[in-house]
C-alpha cells in the first residue's frame, strides 16, 4: 500500500485544464479559446520577430549560462521598471523602486505575497471579483486573506463602479487592494481614466496599499506608455505600491518564465531595504531566475530598432484581436433575431472577453460545439480568427437561448 495513499485527487485547474479538455477533443472544428495566448489567423502560436533577432544575438555573442544574481539579471531589471513607470519618471531617479526578476507574472505575485505574509501579518488583501482564478491560489498558499471587491455587474456586463469604491472604502485601513493595471482578466472591462482617479482618491484616503498585476501592458491599447498609465498616475501621487510584471503576453514569452516585482517606496532606503528581502524571500524558494528570457527582454527593451519593432508587431497583434472582437460582434448581431445588444463585446478590451455565458452554457460550448472556454464564460479571443468567428456566433447563440 502506497505511502502517498492519504493523498487525494487534486481538481484539474479551471483555466490549463480547459487545454487538456481541448486536446482530447478529436473533432475538426474545435476550437480553444480557454487560456489567454495569442494565435495568428491560422490559430498557430507566434514567436515574434523581435525575440527571434534578440535570441540571434544572444547566440552570436557566445553568452554563458552562469547563474543570474538571486535578484535577476541587472540589465533587465533596469529596463523592465523603466518600461513600466516611463524612462524619466522621477521614481526611477530617486531610486524608490525595489525591482527583482521573477517568475513571470505569476512567480512575480506569489513573491510579493510572502512579503505582504512576512512584513504585514495582520493585513488582508482585496481582490476583484471576479479575477483571474489564479490570485486566489497564489494568497492562499501564500497564507495571505483576502476578500473580494465588486468589479462586474452582470446587468450591464459592464464595471460596477460604486460597488467597487464602496468596498474599497469598507475594507480597513492599511489593505492591498489588487488592482489589474490594465485589460482585466477575465471581464476585459477597465476603469475609464476618471474612474481610475476615484479608485486613487479612495485608496490614498484610507491608506490602503495598491497592488497592480500587470500582464498585458501594450495588449489593452496596442500602446506600452498608455497602458501603464493606471500605475503610473497613482506612482505620480506619490503613493507607495507593488506591481507584478508579466512577459509572457506582450512579448510571448509564455514558457521562457519573466517578469519582475517591483515595490515602490517613499524613500530609497527603504527600496534597498524590500529589495534585500525580496531577495531573501526568493532564495530558498527557487535560488535564482531564469536567464534566456530576462536577456531577451533587456535586447528588445533594451536596443532603440528592436523596440520600435516590438511596438509594431505589438500593435499588430492587439490589432488582430480588435479585428476579431469587432467580427464576432458583427456576426452576433447579424445572427441572433432576439434583439439582443452584443455592443458589450465592443466595449471591452484585452485579449478576452466575457460574454455572459454561464456554467452550463460554457460546457454547451464545448460538448455540443467543440469551443473551449473557461466556466466562467470568459473566451480568449486571441485564440480566435476571423475565418471562425460566424461559427463562434453560431455557438454562442445556439448555447445563450
Ligand atoms: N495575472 C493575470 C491577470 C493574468 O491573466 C496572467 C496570465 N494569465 C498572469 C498574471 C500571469 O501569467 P504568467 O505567470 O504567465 O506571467
Amino acid at each position: 500500500v502506497s505511502r502517498f495513499e492519504g493523498i487525494t485527487m487534486a481538481p484539474a485547474d479551471p483555466i490549463l485544464g480547459v487545454s487538456e479538455a481541448f486536446k482530447a477533443d478529436t473533432n475538426e472544428l474545435k476550437l480553444n479559446l480557454g487560456v489567454g495566448a495569442y494565435r495568428t489567423e491560422d490559430l498557430q502560436p507566434y514567436v515574434l520577430n523581435v525575440v527571434k533577432k534578440a535570441e540571434n544575438l544572444i547566440l552570436e555573442r557566445g553568452e554563458n549560462k552562469e547563474y543570474l544574481p538571486i535578484e535577476g539579471l541587472a540589465a533587465f531589471n533596469k529596463v523592465t521598471a523603466e518600461l513600466l513607470f516611463g524612462k524619466d519618471n522621477p521614481v526611477l531617479q530617486q531610486q524608490r523602486v525595489a525591482t527583482i526578476q521573477g517568475l513571470s507574472g505569476t512567480g512575480s505575485l506569489r513573491i510579493a505575497a510572502a512579503l505582504i505574509e512576512r512584513y504585514f501579518p495582520y493585513s488582508k488583501i482585496l481582490i476583484s471579483s471576479p479575477t483571474w482564478g489564479n490570485h486566489k491560489n497564489i494568497f492562499n498558499d501564500a497564507r495571505v486573506p483576502w476578500s473580494e471587491y465588486r468589479y462586474y455587474d452582470p446587468k450591464t456586463v459592464g464595471l460596477d463602479f460604486a460597488g467597487m469604491i464602496e468596498d474599497i472604502k469598507a475594507a480597513p485601513e492599511g489593505s492591498f487592494i489588487l488592482l489589474h493595471g490594465c485589460a482585466h482578466n477575465p471581464t476585459g472591462i477597465d476603469p475609464t481614466p476618471e474612474q481610475w482617479k476615484k479608485i486613487a482618491d479612495v485608496i490614498q484616503k484610507k491608506n490602503h496599499i495598491p497592488f497592480f498585476d500587470v500582464a498585458y501592458q501594450g495588449f489593452a491599447s496596442g500602446s506600452l506608455d498608455e497602458d501603464a498609465s493606471s500605475v503610473r498616475m497613482f506612482a505620480a501621487r506619490g503613493m507607495e505600491l507593488l506591481v507584478a510584471q508579466s512577459y509572457s503576453k506582450n512579448l510571448g514569452l509564455y514558457g521562457e518564465r519573466i517578469g519582475a516585482i517591483n515595490v515602490l517606496c517613499s524613500s530609497a532606503d527603504a527600496a534597498t531595504r524590500v529589495k534585500s528581502q525580496l531577495k531573501r524571500l526568493a532564495r530558498p524558494m527557487y535560488s535564482n531566475p531564469p536567464i534566456h528570457g530576462a536577456k531577451i527582454v533587456a535586447n528588445v527593451v533594451g536596443t532603440p530598432e528592436l523596440f520600435s519593432e516590438w511596438k509594431e508587431e505589438m500593435e499588430m497583434m492587439a490589432g488582430r484581436i480588435k479585428s476579431v472582437r469587432q467580427k464576432l460582434y458583427d456576426s452576433l448581431s447579424a445572427k441572433d433575431k432576439s434583439g439582443k445588444n452584443w455592443s458589450f463585446i465592443l466595449k471591452q478590451i484585452g485579449m478576452f472577453s466575457f460574454t455572459g455565458l454561464d456554467r452550463a452554457q460554457s460546457e454547451n460550448m464545448a460538448n455540443k460545439w467543440h469551443v473551449y472556454m473557461t466556466k466562467d464564460g470568459r473566451i480568449s479571443l486571441a485564440g480566435l480568427s476571423a475565418a471562425k468567428c460566424e461559427y463562434l456566433a453560431d455557438a454562442i447563440i445556439d448555447s445563450y437561448y
